[in-house]
């Protein structure tokens, strides 16, 4: 049976209360929805709880917060939006990030496969390094440790003449670089006692704030050492391993030069060894050799260490003294003339002397009138009855050439 709370009520839910009555619905569910209204049921208990009975609330589905439910659907619009957005930049970041590492491995990979070694520093220390550096300086496996025992790589350059130094005519060793692009610029480090040569070159990356330096070593130490080694042999005389003519021409003119400039001494020795031929003649072509080896040996010990000593001829040779007066030469011709006469006998196959011309450069003098001085005093030692020394009068004379 159905009893009517409230007197007022609107006849039409009671219409649709009959109806439901008809399907028996009460007893089962707590709410449903019928006809657009939602019928709720609700428990009448007695004073021991037990069921007793059902009361019934109406309310027609559109006047169930309508409004409310609008704002809500746009809410969850809204907020799927901004999901749909932040998913859309989170893939685009993932995207974007993926690209520049891809293309930052790849500038890797070609820094890393380089021969060179390659850095990057912004003036101040180093910023990154290719693999070739590790290798290079390999007591560091990363570049803090590098930092922490080097400022800079110019601080494991040798200070050697021709070579960079952190310092090159009161510049930074990089504006120094940058500024002779034309100019080759090496670097010599020493690497387990052994000497490492560099071609080194300097480019400047300005598209930060702050400009950057890219710095490439290419390691030229077996070029070097070749070039050395050719320069050695084209310089030095293969029997005695004294200087050949080649440095005397050279040494010669620049000295000269020199005095002339510095308003310095210069003296040149010219000596001749005595009747040479008679020792070839008597022992042999391989003992008058030895004769020459021995003789170069004697006399270079007994000269400076600014001293040139150099074999122009068979067994002609000269000595360039810089710094040297007249008088001085004289003393030390005097000085190895003895040497050679009194060389103990088991030293050599025979008696041995030599003579001397000696010469010191005029205001005036080039290389050829100083050399045919000293040639005339050489010759006039030989005139004047063999080991001794002969000196050249301080005139002016003129060449043909
Ligand atoms: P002088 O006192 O007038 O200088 O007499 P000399 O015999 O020394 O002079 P000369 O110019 O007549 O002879 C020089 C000799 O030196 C001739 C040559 O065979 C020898 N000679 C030149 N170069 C070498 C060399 O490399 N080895 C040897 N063993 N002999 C040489
Ligand atoms: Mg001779
Ligand atoms: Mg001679």
């Amino acid at each position: 049976d159905y009893h009517v709370a409230n007197s007022e009520a609107n006849p039409k839910y009671l219409a649709i209360l009959e109806r439901l009555g008809e399907q028996k619905i009460a007893g089962g569910i707590p709410e449903k929805v019928y006809e657009n209204h939602v019928i709720t049921q609700h428990l009448i208990k007695d004073d021991m709880g037990l069921i007793i009975g059902y009361w019934f609330t109406f309310e027609a589905i559109e006047k169930l917060g309508f409004a409310e439910i609008e704002h809500l659907k746009k809410q969850y619009l809204y907020a799927s939006l901004i999901l749909l957005v932040l998913i859309l930049l989170l893939i685009s970041l993932y995207i974007f990030k993926q690209l520049s590492d891809k293309g930052l491995s790849y500038y890797r990979h070609v820094l890393n496969s380089a021969s060179e070694i390659i850095f990057v520093t912004d003036y101040s220390r180093i910023i990154e390094a290719n693999q070739q550096f590790f290798e290079f300086y390999s007591e560091f496996s990363t570049l803090k440790k590098f930092l922490d025992k080097y400022r800079c790589v110019c601080d494991t350059f040798e200070i050697e003449n021709g070579y960079l130094q952190k310092e090159m005519d009161g510049e930074f060793w990089i504006d120094y670089v940058l500024r002779r692009p034309d100019k080759q610029h090496k670097a010599l480090i020493i690497k387990e006692g052994e000497k490492q040569f560099f071609q080194v070159k300097v480019a400047k990356i300005d598209i930060y704030e702050k400009p950057l330096y890219s710095v490439i070593m290419h390691n030229i130490t077996s070029q070097e050492l070749y070039k050395q080694q050719l320069e050695f042999l084209s310089e030095t005389d293969t029997l005695t391993g004294i200087s050949n003519r080649l440095v005397f021409n050279r040494t010669l003119v620049q000295e000269i030069q020199r005095a002339h400039r510095y308003n310095s001494e210069l003296a040149l020795l010219m000596f001749d060894i005595d009747h040479f031929k008679n020792i070839n003649d008597t022992y042999g072509h391989e003992v008058g050799d030895q004769v020459l080896v021995t003789l170069c040996k004697v006399i270079g010990e007994l000269l400076r260490e600014t001293d040139v000593f150099c074999r122009i001829g068979g067994e002609e040779f000269t000595v360039i003294m810089p710094e040297t007066n007249l008088a001085e030469a004289t003393q030390t011709a005097e000085r190895l003339r003895k040497a050679i006469e009194t060389l103990p006998s088991q030293t050599l196959p025979t008696s041995l002397t030599v003579s001397f011309g000696v010469v010191s450069v005029t205001r005036w003098e080039n290389d050829k009138t100083i050399l045919k001085r000293a040639d005339d005093a050489l010759y006039q030692a030989k005139k004047n009855g063999r080991n001794r020394v002969e000196v050249a009068e301080n005139r002016v004379i003129t060449t043909n050439e």
